[in-house]
């Protein structure tokens, strides 16, 4: 027997999403955001899995390389931009578009006599990248020499909070910016794309809800009508009775409260798994909603049979994905579903189907 560990990805579970999207922003243009090696689910699969987007949108040179070597003739955009003056001739090369978000990109693309698709990003209230709407007139007409066409994104902080007036006052402050100015725009991430249809403009930005993901606090992705893309699969490689009072794992961190059964899985940190993943956090054993116990190891980690008292040597063990949202485990963690995608490192162990 090989190592059991896998990461399994739902084609259709992803076009699924993808179409979700589309009857969401039903006037907008679809970037799917790719970036991360596809939040965790493999950059040249999810490509294919997403052809039917318009666009996608990554963080690196590298990536926009990637898919173009993998094929793909859609627009990329470069989230963020050119790093360096060096990335600006394979950029022109493989027809990429750039947002820029300073005026040190303004002065790489002019310092380079091109003219190239260009978003222009302006902070609107998040504080991390993007010009000061206040600058609009004096940034629009230095990015003109280089920039055809020329475009506008904004990016929200709290989209992911249904309501939250900080999304709305971001998108006014975007809107009294550009005034009637020529330009497609883009505003919405996952969050917003769902809960808030007057920021759709042009285009729509998802990555989080394409993966099947929900993108809001406290709204289930079931509810909301999204399937998870990625189960994490693996097998009990142990079944074991431990005594009560004895302690489970490295540092002892769960003692058994009675004579209990314990799963061993062959899951762990070095495949992704978060180490501060507490006891209780949720774990499927052979359907069954169990817990992790004591801390997880790189390879290996404990759960609770108790509520599985058949649970035997080589059941199935789902981590997280269908029948178990990442979120609950993300919860239950300490961190965000983002994360724990992102970090998956399984790439000699993907394969494609049905969960
Ligand atoms: C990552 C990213 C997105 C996608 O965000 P989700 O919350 O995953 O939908 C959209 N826009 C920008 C600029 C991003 O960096």
């Amino acid at each position: 027997m090989t190592r059991p560990a896998r990461a399994i990805i739902d084609p259709q579970a992803a076009s699924h999403n993808l179409q979700l999207a589309r009857r969401h922003a039903p006037g907008a243009r679809v970037m799917a955001v790719i970036k991360a090696d596809a939040y965790g689910h493999g950059i040249a699969r999810m490509a294919r899995l997403f052809d039917a987007a318009d666009a996608f949108a990554v963080a690196s040179l590298e990536e926009a390389v990637a898919l173009r070597e993998g094929g793909s003739s859609k627009p990329i955009v470069l989230l963020e931009g050119p790093f360096e003056a060096a990335e600006i001739a394979t950029i022109v090369g493989l027809g990429l578009e750039v947002v820029v978000h300073t005026f040190e990109q303004i002065e790489m693309l002019r310092a380079a006599r091109c003219r190239l698709p260009v978003w222009l990003k302006f902070d609107t209230g998040m504080h991390r990248l993007g010009f000061a709407p206040q600058r609009f007139a004096e940034i629009v007409a230095a990015a003109r020499a280089c920039a055809a066409p020329l475009r506008f994104m904004t990016h929200f902080a709290n989209a992911h909070r249904r309501g939250d007036p900080s999304v709305a006052a971001q998108q006014l402050c975007f809107e009294r910016m550009l005034g009637d100015t020529a330009g497609e725009r883009s505003l919405a991430n996952s969050g917003a794309l769902l809960a808030r249809p007057a920021a759709h403009a042009d285009w729509v930005r998802p990555g989080l809800m394409l993966y099947g993901v929900s993108p809001l606090d406290d709204e289930p992705a079931a509810a909301l009508g999204l399937r998870p893309v990625m189960t994490l699969r693996s097998r009990l490689i142990a079944v074991r009775r431990v005594a009560a009072g004895e302690a489970v794992g490295y540092g002892g961190a769960f003692v058994c409260p009675e004579e209990m059964p314990v799963g061993v899985v062959a899951y762990g940190y070095a495949d992704g798994y978060p180490r501060h993943a507490r006891t209780g956090t949720p774990v499927l054993v052979g359907g069954v909603r169990t817990q992790v116990i004591g801390n997880c190891s790189m390879d290996m980690m404990t759960v609770d049979l108790r509520p599985v008292p058949a649970a035997a040597f080589g059941d199935p063990v789902t981590l997280w994905g269908a029948g178990l949202p990442v979120e609950d485990v993300a919860r239950a963690s300490g961190t965000i579903p983002y994360e724990l995608l992102c970090r998956v490192r399984m790439r000699a162990h993907y394969s494609e189907g049905a969960p």
